[in-house]
């Protein structure tokens, strides 16, 4: 088996995995500036609202599972409590933040969008709270995990289109690769001790954890061509973040023996590289991700990412059209016109844009604080690029862009989509560098010579 190393056509996309790295390549470096900016690095969110699918597993006590706040004098003034109050007052279209006072989400939206004036939201630094190992596992994460897969399960695309099946032949047949009883709490590749599971809660019966795992979906499409565009997208997109964050962690590894954190080629071979639809999700999502941004690039043209340093401001827009630009090289990444076609297409939509919301709500149910900080970051991200994705094009031409303006519509998108967006553009793009950085460990170890 050739493992690390894909090649050829990305299934559901209009793209192939040469073109996305060639394209990731190009757009690596701007990325990296771009997240290092004090628009794109600070995020306000609330870590501590209430799981509202189950009562409390317990936080992770882990030093790595915690987060480091900042203080609010360190943001620029406009984005502090009280400016956002005035924010408010003034009319829509000169809003750039395109606040709103108390709904959650907007009909158009795919996910819930932290609410920036919430009283219990914490600003942070993105760059000093970086996404890696924790530690956080078993039976919490587990079922945070397999709640997210559970909303795979459409009721409309079953009965609109002929040949799709339901949910339970889904989680049932089209796995591909069981994973392997218990083998969660085993000691991960490279430690010779469990970790130790963190969480007041454990299973009484270690069975019952057996069970939870392996009902968990594989891949959908693996043995079954007739699952529905729709369900294999939502599916791709969340095994894709699944495979994107195990990535990160295999990356950024502490091996509590040396007591060092490094990359763990054990770790990914076994997470990622020995699933090779696990892997191709992660190249799927970045081509969703990649024709999000082309579809906002009249927006992004328009926005201002409001510091209230122009020069700041000037040089953070130059980066965003640098990286626009950078991902023209690979047009048609995805094809949106695909979705949402037919018979109930309004019901489907709706359905999977609810779906979508519940996955962002079951971040709430992560009890680790620094997963749940990325955790929803990501499915926010994903959300905008899904959300950006289905707008439509009104106009009389035949293009596929939509004109999605910033001036005309300056609510479309918060503050907050914005930076989720290229947060979860810059994380996809570093899973890929990193299979980048395993293919070539893997190869040096395979074939020393
Ligand atoms: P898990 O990754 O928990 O997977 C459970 C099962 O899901 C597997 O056995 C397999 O059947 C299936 N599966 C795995 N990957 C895929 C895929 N890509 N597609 C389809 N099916 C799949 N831990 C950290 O150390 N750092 C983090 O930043 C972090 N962030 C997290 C964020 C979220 C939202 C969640 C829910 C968990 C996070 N975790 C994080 C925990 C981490 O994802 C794993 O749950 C944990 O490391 C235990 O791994 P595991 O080997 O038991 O398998």
């Amino acid at each position: 088996q050739d493992y690390c190393n894909p090649t050829g056509a990305i299934r559901d996309s209009c793209c192939d995995v040469q073109t996305v790295e060639g394209v990731n390549q190009a757009i690596t470096p701007i990325l990296k500036k771009l997240v290092s900016t004090r628009f794109f690095r600070h995020y306000k969110l609330n870590l501590w609202k209430e799981c509202p699918f189950w009562p409390d597993d317990g936080l992770c006590m882990n030093r790595d599972c915690s987060v480091a706040t900042i203080d609010e004098s360190a943001i620029p003034l406009a984005w502090r409590q009280h400016a956002l109050g005035k924010v408010h007052t003034v009319s829509s279209s000169s809003d750039v933040f395109g606040m709103s006072d108390t709904c959650q989400y907007k009909a158009q939206d795919f996910c819930l969008v932290e609410n920036e004036d919430d009283t219990e939201g914490v600003y942070v630094d993105l760059s000093q709270n970086p996404e890696r190992f924790t530690g956080y596992a078993g039976v919490s994460a587990a079922r945070v995990w397999k709640s997210i897969y559970e909303e795979n399960c459409f009721n409309i695309v079953h009965k609109m289109t002929e040949g799709c099946e339901t949910c339970n032949n889904i989680m049932n047949n089209g796995e591909q690769q069981k994973p392997t009883t218990g083998s969660s709490l085993a000691p991960p590749p490279g430690l010779s001790q469990p970790i130790q599971n963190p969480f007041a809660v454990v299973p009484n019966d270690r069975k019952d954890l057996d069970r939870l795992l392996n009902d968990l979906a594989e891949d959908p499409d693996s043995e079954n061509e007739e699952v529905c565009l729709e369900k294999r997208v939502f599916y791709r997109v969340i095994s894709g973040l699944h495979s994107s964050i195990s990535i990160h962690i295999c990356d950024e590894y502490f091996n509590q023996t040396t007591g060092e954190w490094s990359a763990n080629l054990d770790c990914f071979v076994s997470r990622i590289g020995s699933h090779p639809e696990r892997l191709h999700n992660v190249y799927f999502t970045h081509t969703l991700l990649m024709r999000a941004l082309v579809k906002l690039s009249d927006y992004l043209h328009e926005y201002t990412f409001f510091t209230g340093d122009a020069k700041e401001e000037a040089a953070t827009k130059k980066l965003v059209l640098d990286l626009i630009e950078s991902t023209k090289a690979c047009p048609s990444t995805f094809d949106e016109r695909q979705l949402f076609q037919g018979q109930n297409a309004q019901a489907l939509k709706e359905e999977f844009k609810e779906h979508f919301r519940n996955v962002t709500r079951i971040m709430d149910c992560v009890g680790c604080e620094k997963c749940k900080l990325w955790g929803k970051i990501q499915t926010t991200g994903l959300g905008t690029a899904l959300k950006s994705a289905s707008k439509r094009n009104r106009s009389v031409t035949l293009t596929i862009m939509m004109s999605i303006s910033a001036k005309t519509n300056p609510a479309l998108f918060e503050r907050s989509e914005i930076i989720a967006l290229i947060n979860t553009i810059n994380r996809f793009s570093e899973s890929l560098r990193a299979v980048d950085k395993f293919r070539k460990m893997y190869q040096a170890k395979t074939h020393p010579n």
